[in-house]
């Protein structure tokens, strides 16, 4: 019996009114079902794909995931290695370049999938800035050969078949630019880029809606904004501040720390990626977000006092003692900021962690698994200062 998070009995009660107000908003878009079975995940030895891929296999029990994953600095095994038995028979890893098309062709005609989520991308804006290429290579062209592979596999099934399959793209809030101090983005926020990262993941988004609107390949798109958890790289802000704190390292915050971001626990976000997948319309955007800003200065001295709850320091003045300013980020966004109604009204889903209840979780995770770190921070990432542009 499938077990999904996502709300089946709310989305078919609530879609008459839904039409209604999507007729009103000039929005009319159709619901549709889909039940994946067999699903390739690009990415899914990262963050969020390692999150995501044990999301499904435990939601549902009859799927089988396959996981496509060049094992980048940022891949690593080691996020699935303590998968239980039960879903580590239904997880297939293949390592694969999705730049590579005569390796994208070969995972289709291997494993036959009838859904592919892709997070496969270089996501780290501070590499963006020292080395933009690789950003483009992996996030645009890397999209499009995906894309490529798909619609070959897929067009040559026969008849309906052809029509039962999904191809969620998985994106970032980061696309629509910098906000002020006030103000929300919507599905409709023209975009906006800064970065090398953002500006390849909104090419990456413009590829996925051509492939549908040219080929009518059947696509879903999510704009996620920041998401925090278990496994999360330590180049990031939250795990590196977890990361430093517990080595006595200093707490460096770019600039004034007065940035904005909305934070989002990881899996809140994976629920919402299944629940697009199983019944998002096709050729929809859906943002995704946890109506949760906060500046950065206020999240490392939420992570500080946390930390000193947890695992006291003992130094004077506690873990927010080791905080220090340095240089900004270049092209640094000031503000951004989710309207994830859309998905909320459409689908039914909603953020189930508070910040408090997820951070929380998140700080224990770091303390619990103080090997996974050390092993990461044994190679080539050290946690130093990445981004301002010296590559
Ligand atoms: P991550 O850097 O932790 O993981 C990326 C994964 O992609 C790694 O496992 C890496 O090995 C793999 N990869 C990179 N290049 C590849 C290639 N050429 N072929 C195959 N695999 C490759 O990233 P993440 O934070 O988990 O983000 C995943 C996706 O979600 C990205 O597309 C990102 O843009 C998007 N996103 C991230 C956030 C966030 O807060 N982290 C928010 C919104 C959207």
């Amino acid at each position: 019996m499938m077990r999904t998070e996502c709300p089946y009995a709310e989305h078919e009660v609530s879609w008459p009114y839904r039409l209604i107000e999507s007729f009103m908003s000039h929005q009319v878009s159709q619901p549709s079902r889909h039940t994946p079975r067999i699903a390739l995940v690009t990415g899914g030895m990262g963050f969020i794909g390692s999150n995501l891929v044990r999301h499904l296999l435990t939601s549902d029990p009859a799927l089988v995931v396959v996981n496509l994953d060049v094992l980048t600095y940022a891949g690593n095994p080691d996020n699935l290695a303590d998968l239980p038995a039960a879903l580590a028979a239904r997880h297939r890893f293949v390592q694969a370049d999705i730049c590579d098309g005569a390796a994208m062709a070969k995972i289709f005609a291997d494993h036959r999938p009838d859904t592919v989520i892709h997070l496969a991308a270089e996501s780290h804006v501070d590499r963006s800035i020292d080395g933009p290429m690789a950003f483009v290579q992996t996030n645009v062209m890397g999209t499009a050969t995906l894309l490529h592979a798909a619609r070959q596999a897929w067009t040559a099934l026969p008849g309906e078949a052809s029509k039962a399959v999904r191809f969620h793209h998985v994106s970032t809030d980061e696309v629509y630019g910098s906000l002020g101090d006030t103000g929300l983005f919507t599905e409709t926020t023209s975009y906006d880029p800064s970065s090398p990262y953002s500006a390849s993941k909104a090419a990456s988004d413009h590829l996925v809606r051509a492939w549908h609107r040219t080929f009518g390949l059947p696509i879903t798109i999510s704009n996620c904004s920041n998401n925090y958890g278990p496994y999360h790289f330590p180049e990031k802000l939250i795990p590196l501040m977890i990361a430093n704190a517990l080595s006595g390292k200093s707490l460096p915050v770019y600039g004034k720390g007065a940035n904005v971001r909305d934070w989002l626990y990881v899996e809140d976000h994976a629920r919402a990626i299944e629940c697009i997948v199983r019944t998002g319309a096709v050729g929809e955007t859906y943002n995704v977000g946890g109506h949760n800003e906060w500046k950065n200065l206020d999240i490392v001295h939420l992570l500080c006092d946390t930390l000193n709850e947890l695992q006291p320091s003992g130094r004077v003045g506690g873990y927010r003692s080791l905080i220090t300013f340095v240089a900004d980020r270049p092209g640094h966004d000031l503000r951004y900021a989710i309207d994830a109604g859309k998905i909320e009204r459409d689908l039914g889903w909603k953020p189930r962690e508070t910040f408090a209840t997820g951070l929380r979780k998140t700080v224990q995770w770091y303390l619990d698994h103080p090997q996974w770190v050390a092993r990461i921070r044994s190679g080539t990432y050290r946690g130093q200062r990445l981004g301002l542009g010296a590559g």
